[in-house]
Protein backbone atom coordinates (compact mmCIF):
# COMPACT_ATOMS: atom_id res chain seq x y z
CA UNK A 1 0.00 0.00 0.00
CA UNK A 2 3.20 2.26 1.07
CA UNK A 3 3.99 2.06 -3.40
CA UNK A 4 0.77 2.61 -4.16
CA UNK A 5 0.35 5.64 -2.41
CA UNK A 6 3.82 6.92 -3.57
CA UNK A 7 2.81 5.69 -7.10
CA UNK A 8 -0.06 8.02 -7.08
CA UNK A 9 2.11 10.82 -6.29
CA UNK A 10 4.56 10.25 -8.91
CA UNK A 11 1.92 10.15 -11.35
CA UNK A 12 0.02 12.93 -10.31
CA UNK A 13 3.49 15.50 -10.32
CA UNK A 14 3.63 13.61 -14.11
CA UNK A 15 0.50 14.67 -14.76
CA UNK A 16 0.71 18.34 -13.40
CA UNK A 17 4.67 18.68 -15.25
CA UNK A 18 2.54 16.82 -18.79
CA UNK A 19 0.33 19.70 -18.83
CA UNK A 20 2.17 22.59 -17.75
CA UNK A 21 4.55 22.14 -20.75
CA UNK A 22 1.97 20.86 -23.20
CA UNK A 23 3.12 17.62 -23.93
CA UNK A 24 1.51 14.75 -25.08
CA UNK A 25 3.77 11.94 -23.33
CA UNK A 26 5.93 11.01 -20.34
CA UNK A 27 8.69 8.68 -21.35
CA UNK A 28 11.27 8.27 -18.38
CA UNK A 29 10.85 9.40 -14.60
CA UNK A 30 13.91 9.64 -12.59
CA UNK A 31 13.55 9.54 -8.83
CA UNK A 32 16.19 9.63 -6.02
CA UNK A 33 14.70 7.34 -3.32
CA UNK A 34 15.95 7.08 0.18
CA UNK A 35 17.17 3.36 1.57
CA UNK A 36 15.04 4.43 4.50
CA UNK A 37 11.93 4.49 2.90
CA UNK A 38 12.18 0.88 1.81
CA UNK A 39 10.49 1.40 -1.08
CA UNK A 40 10.94 -1.96 -3.72
CA UNK A 41 11.27 -0.91 -7.22
CA UNK A 42 9.83 -3.21 -8.64
CA UNK A 43 6.64 -2.93 -6.82
CA UNK A 44 6.59 0.79 -7.64
CA UNK A 45 6.78 0.06 -11.47
CA UNK A 46 4.48 -2.57 -11.11
CA UNK A 47 1.59 0.30 -9.72
CA UNK A 48 3.01 2.69 -12.00
CA UNK A 49 1.66 0.48 -14.88
CA UNK A 50 -1.97 0.34 -13.21
CA UNK A 51 -2.24 3.40 -12.14
CA UNK A 52 -0.52 5.58 -14.74
CA UNK A 53 -3.49 3.96 -17.37
CA UNK A 54 -5.14 6.51 -19.21
CA UNK A 55 -2.63 9.56 -17.84
CA UNK A 56 0.31 11.23 -19.92
CA UNK A 57 2.47 8.88 -17.76
CA UNK A 58 1.23 5.91 -19.41
CA UNK A 59 4.40 3.62 -20.64
CA UNK A 60 6.51 5.40 -18.62
CA UNK A 61 9.68 3.77 -17.28
CA UNK A 62 10.97 4.79 -14.27
CA UNK A 63 14.73 4.85 -13.15
CA UNK A 64 14.98 5.01 -9.62
CA UNK A 65 18.41 5.79 -7.95
CA UNK A 66 18.81 4.64 -4.46
CA UNK A 67 20.31 6.77 -1.91
CA UNK A 68 22.15 4.65 1.02
CA UNK A 69 21.59 5.67 4.53
CA UNK A 70 24.48 8.44 5.33
CA UNK A 71 25.24 8.91 9.25
CA UNK A 72 27.42 12.48 10.36
CA UNK A 73 29.05 11.96 13.46
CA UNK A 74 27.75 14.57 16.05
CA UNK A 75 31.53 14.63 17.58
CA UNK A 76 33.66 14.94 14.44
CA UNK A 77 31.40 15.08 11.56
CA UNK A 78 32.92 11.92 9.51
CA UNK A 79 30.31 10.34 7.44
CA UNK A 80 29.33 6.81 7.18
CA UNK A 81 27.13 4.84 5.06
CA UNK A 82 24.88 2.78 7.43
CA UNK A 83 21.88 1.62 8.83
CA UNK A 84 21.00 3.17 12.01
CA UNK A 85 21.81 0.58 14.80
CA UNK A 86 22.67 0.80 18.41
CA UNK A 87 25.85 -0.81 18.31
CA UNK A 88 27.18 1.72 15.26
CA UNK A 89 30.18 3.71 16.22
CA UNK A 90 32.19 6.02 14.40
CA UNK A 91 35.05 4.54 12.38
CA UNK A 92 36.76 8.14 13.30
CA UNK A 93 36.32 8.45 16.53
CA UNK A 94 34.80 5.73 17.93
CA UNK A 95 31.59 8.06 18.61
CA UNK A 96 27.52 6.78 19.41
CA UNK A 97 25.92 10.08 18.53
CA UNK A 98 24.75 10.61 14.79
CA UNK A 99 22.24 12.65 13.16
CA UNK A 100 21.16 10.88 9.80
CA UNK A 101 21.89 13.30 6.72
CA UNK A 102 21.27 10.62 3.70
CA UNK A 103 18.46 8.31 3.13
CA UNK A 104 15.02 10.04 3.46
CA UNK A 105 14.55 11.10 0.49
CA UNK A 106 12.01 11.30 -1.71
CA UNK A 107 12.02 13.20 -5.19
CA UNK A 108 11.25 13.10 -8.64
CA UNK A 109 15.06 14.04 -10.39
CA UNK A 110 13.81 14.51 -14.16
CA UNK A 111 11.13 13.95 -16.52
CA UNK A 112 11.73 13.22 -20.23
CA UNK A 113 8.57 13.87 -21.90
CA UNK A 114 8.23 13.20 -25.88
ZN1 LIG B 1 33.29 10.67 14.89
Amino acid sequence: MHELAVTESIIRICCEEANRHKVQRVLEVRLEVGELKGLIPDCIQYYFDIASKGTPAEGARLIINKIPITMRCRNCGEESEAAPSINFTCRNCGGKDFKMVKGNEFLIQSLEVE
